[in-house]
């Protein structure tokens, strides 16, 4: 199989453009071979649907091993709910297809989902991905069984809590720099139903949220809350709290394979400004009229994936993309944290509807660099304005390493490799499992490869 030179590949956050040899194996044999390649110069690196915002999907000027084609399914016990698939499988084809309710409503369902069900097992595994229900599920990586996992020197092993128990745990959020995943074994959720009971709340500050938020995840699975990031003064850390939980005997069909509409093209400028952000906040809030809240029982497409609707929406931001910022804080001072970040984010008068604040639980992963950590994760998009967004988002990633936080490097395209050596305490047990051959953008911008 020969690669092809030089396609132009972008970050999610269309801020990165890199050239690459790209490589689409369309068995795993042939993805194994690829692993094991003499490296020919340059170094190798896999990837799914390429929606990690920065460079920890890019590998410029070396080669890029597509395993999207990698999609069968191998194996279901509607028993046990254990699937075995190959990595190049999406959550949304195993939602498609698995995800149905049965005679008395219930079903099997993904036991954690990022925001988007358009991502493979393999980059779930690499960046040991949470979703909205963390402090009930913890990370994916909690729910991998296993996995086949080929590496440069020709071996493909087998990797589980109890075989290659250490390589296991380094490809948990390893960024795909162990190897080149095949398959991956899951254990998927036994639901009571497949529809979700849904609720949203308005809360007027920060105290408000934290309050709203303990009291929340003790009864709900999903909880999740949106912030007015240019809200200043009384109003700061004003939003809309949102809780779902699996409504029992009710049934709902998988979501469309697809997006159902597509941004067509690339507008000249950002459609994200201070101006339409100020008048797009202040209407969002409104939207629970004078109750504050809203409650209902419908499919899990609106509470768990409502960005997945349009595809192609990251191009809103024009020509120049944008970043994403996501840190983790501890517990202890997390709310003085998170008003500190939102201080500065609101006085910059930058980001974007796209706000997440929510709390991350105790449940730990057997991945040595998982991203969550207990306490509080903020997530938000700021579109990229040059200087300006890189001094807003240094000044951010300072508050948060002075909070011994950390940044989530599926997201990120600027932290120092200072700022991810602080944040990832186990690197030195990682780093003897990275393969030679393998290597991203992120992983020689953090001095974890040559
Ligand atoms: C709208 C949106 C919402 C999101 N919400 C969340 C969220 O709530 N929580 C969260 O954790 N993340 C979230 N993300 C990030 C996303 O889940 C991760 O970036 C995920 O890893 C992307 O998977 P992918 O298949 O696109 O992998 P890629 O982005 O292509 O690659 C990601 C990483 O996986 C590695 N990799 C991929 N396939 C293989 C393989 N077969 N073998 C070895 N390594 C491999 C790559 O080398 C890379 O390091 C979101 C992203 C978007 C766009």
């Amino acid at each position: 199989m020969t690669a092809i030179a030089s396609r132009g590949y972008l970050s999610w956050g269309r801020n990165l453009r890199a050239e690459h040899w790209v490589e689409r194996p369309s068995t795993p044999a042939a993805a194994a071979r690829l692993a094991a390649a003499p490296m020919a110069g340059r170094t190798r690196l896999g990837v799914g649907c390429g929606r990690s915002y920065g460079d920890a999907g890019l590998n410029p000027d070396g080669e890029l091993i597509e395993m999207r084609p990698l999609d069968r399914f191998i194996s279901f016990d509607r028993e046990t709910g254990i699937l075995e698939a190959e990595a190049g499988l999406r959550l949304a084809d195993i939602l498609a297809v698995l995800a149905r309710p049965e005679a008395d409503g219930a079903g099997w369902f993904l036991p954690v989902t990022p925001g988007t069900r358009y991502v493979t097992l393999g980059g779930a595994v690499a960046n040991d991905v949470h979703g909205k229900n963390h402090h009930r599920a913890g990370s994916f990586g909690r729910h991998v069984l296993g996995f086949d996992l080929a590496r440069s020197d020709g071996r493909a092993l087998a990797c589980s809590p109890s075989q290659n128990a250490e390589l296991f745990a380094a490809t948990i959020g390893g960024l795909g720099l162990t190897g080149l995943l095949l398959r991956v074994r899951l254990q998927l959720l036994r639901v009571p139903g497949l529809a979700m009971e849904a609720e949203d709340l308005r809360f007027g500050g920060l105290d408000e949220y934290f309050a709203i938020a303990a009291q929340s995840d003790e009864e709900w699975d999903y909880t999740a809350a949106w912030v007015d990031c240019l809200a200043d003064g009384d109003a700061m850390g004003r939003g809309i709290f949102s809780r779902a939980r699996p409504a029992p005997g009710q049934g709902a069909l998988p979501p469309s394979l697809e997006p159902r509409r597509n941004l067509p093209a690339t507008p000249p400028l950002s459609a994200v400004n201070s101006l339409s952000l100020r008048a797009f906040n202040a209407l969002y809030l409104r939207r629970l009229g004078s109750s504050g809240r809203s409650h209902r029982v419908g499919g899990y497409e609106g509470v768990l994936y409502p960005l997945d609707a349009v595809g192609g929406w990251n191009k809103l931001y024009g020509p120049r993309g944008f970043h994403q910022f996501q840190c983790a804080v501890p517990p202890s001072d997390a709310r003085d944290v998170v008003a500190a970040l939102l201080r500065e984010i609101s006085r910059s008068g930058q980001g974007s509807p796209l706000v997440v604040l929510k709390g991350f639980g105790n449940l730990p992963s057997p991945g040595l660099l998982s991203f969550p950590m207990p306490g509080t994760t903020l997530a938000l998009d700021f579109p990229a304005r040059g200087d300006e967004t890189l001094r807003l988002l240094s000044r951010l990633e300072a508050i948060t390493v002075e909070a011994q936080g950390r940044l989530y490097p599926a997201k990120d395209s600027v932290m120092s490799a200072d700022t991810f050596q602080r944040g990832y305490t186990k690197l030195d047990i990682f780093r003897p499992w990275i393969d030679p051959a393998f290597a991203s953008g992120f992983s020689r911008r953090v001095g974890l490869t040559p």
